[in-house]
């Protein structure tokens, strides 16, 4: 503090600085953007040649540095060692390019910094959320007057609508097989022990066994059991398949179970032609969970949770503190999920679905999935890959070198195989010049490439096989421990 009781903050920037620093941070990014599908998708560094690189070994500094080198120093240092999900060529796990609109909404919403907890600390950004929860629900077919919040992801987005259900109706909790691994965490932190879960096989296309779950049902209640909660995926993250949606939503009427389902991959694939008619039944779940951070193209992190009663998804969630004083009539996130404090991630999401509209999306989705589609086409046609399965935007495949194409099927064949495409995807993953990842459907190690990338074009996916049939070679055969 000066003497006549002016502040200079340490963090703070003029209006000329930020302008400068701003200007030059963008102009940075376009470049590196715009250069790297040319590049690596990454250098593949290990945790310590990162750390020196970045100088991440010291400790705390006690005075600072100048924010504009400091600035560009950490733009250079980061996409010289970052991997990049936006390159053309990257199709791991599930996870999208990010929209540029988002990038720069991320920004702005940074600059507002809103805290979207209470309609009366973030106005315009609470009703922003609402019309964007209202909009997912109406790109999936879900009832637009759903109540609905944006969470971290799809485990989070998941488990919020797994504690409204649960609110709504203790009891048992009936899932596939084939559930993403959310269901473990959320089964942990609501207490509910393996006493209470029920989990259904699945049938030979992966999805889950109707018959099978009819008769689970059947023997909990012939010894006073209540089923709570069904839970369907609607886009397994293994193979993208679709659990059959209409059976269960029936069965749950049934059964009075409220029904869920969990749509992080697939669920906008529900505005498309191309995704299986199984998939639009999500229209009749209780809960749906949906990932704007991977069909959509936001930039991490956007899950979006939708319950059909928004009074339901309150009533879960809704505490009324002596310290807060917020308006009953408006709309206050707290009351409707976890978090206390929240940011504006909902403005990435509203401007991108603004920037194209419903249309946009669809075609975005509808070539994501023709384009895995003719990847299934380019990995079949050649002699040296399997083709596994292709649903959605994923296909899964596996290098068969000709020597082993007769022991295919044995038991020593198979264990050489998953051995070889083991050591094939590590390879791959270090290469840089494709990105897949892997799935096990039935005891056999696949190679998976899901497209969730507006990015890719048709040449980049007919280059996959003989660059996975290059590295195949190069492996060569491996020694299998016994
Ligand atoms: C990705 C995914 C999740 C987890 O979502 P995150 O956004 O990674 O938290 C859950 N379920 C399915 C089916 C998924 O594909």
């Amino acid at each position: 503090m000066k003497t006549d009781g002016t502040r200079e903050a340490a963090l703070n920037l003029n209006a000329e600085t930020f302008r400068m620093l701003g200007h030059r941070l963008v102009d940075q990014l376009a470049e590196r953007l715009a250069a790297m599908p040319r590049g690596p998708i990454t250098r593949a560094d290990s945790p310590s040649a990162v750390r020196s690189a970045l100088d991440l070994n010291g400790p705390l500094p006690e005075s600072g540095m100048d924010a504009a080198s400091l600035l560009d120093q950490t733009t250079r240092l980061l996409f010289d060692h970052s991997l990049f999900n936006g390159h053309p060529r990257f199709f791991g796990y599930i996870t999208s390019s990010p929209a540029p609109i988002g990038m720069l909404g991320d920004f702005l919403a940074a600059a507002l910094n809103p805290n979207v907890g209470s309609f009366g600390l973030a106005p315009a950004a609470t009703e922003v959320e609402s019309q964007t929860v209202r909009w997912i629900a109406e790109l999936i077919g879900y009832p637009a007057g759903c109540g609905g919040l944006l969470v971290s992801g799809g485990n989070m987005a998941n488990l919020v609508c797994f504690l409204a259900a649960r609110h709504a109706k203790p009891g048992l909790v009936y899932a596939s097989e084939e559930t993403h691994t959310w269901i473990q965490k959320a089964a942990d932190i609501s207490g509910i022990g393996a006493e209470l879960m029920r989990w259904i096989p699945t049938d030979a296309s992966l999805r889950m066994d109707v018959a099978a779950l009819r008769r689970q049902l059947d023997a909990d209640k012939a010894v006073g059991g209540v089923a709570s909660l069904i839970i369907g995926t609607a886009g397994t993250v293994s193979t993208g398949v679709v659990d059959p949606l209409p059976e269960m939503a029936a069965i749950c009427k049934e059964y009075g179970a409220w029904f869920h389902v969990d749509g992080a991959y697939g669920g906008f694939a529900a505005a498309v032609p191309e995704a299986p008619d199984d998939l639009r039944a999500l229209s009749e779940a209780d809960s749906v969970a949906v990932d704007p951070h991977k069909w959509l193209y936001a930039p991490l992190e956007a899950g979006c949770a939708l319950v059909r009663d928004r009074e339901l998804l309150r009533a879960a969630f809704s505490h009324h503190p002596p310290y807060y004083h917020f308006d009953e009539q408006a709309t206050n996130f707290v009351d409707y999920g976890l978090q206390n404090s929240r940011g504006f991630r909902a403005l990435k999401v509203w401007l991108a679905l603004r920037q194209v509209g419903a249309s946009g999306y669809r075609k975005m989705i509808s070539d994501d999935i023709r384009l895995s589609r003719a990847m299934a086409d380019a990995v079949d046609r050649h002699p040296e890959l399997e083709l596994m399965t292709q649903e959605l935007s994923i296909t899964t495949f596996r290098y068969v070198p000709e020597d082993l194409k007769r022991s295919a099927g044995s038991e020593e064949g198979e264990r050489q195989l998953n051995a070889i495409n083991r050591e094939l995807l590590d390879r791959l993953q270090r290469g840089g010049e494709v990105f897949v990842s892997n799935a096990v459907i039935r005891g056999r190690y696949a190679l998976r490439a899901c497209i969730v990338n507006f990015h890719t074009q048709l040449a980049d996916v007919e280059a996959l096989p003989a660059i996975v049939a290059r590295v195949g070679r190069e492996v060569g055969l491996v020694k299998v421990a016994d």
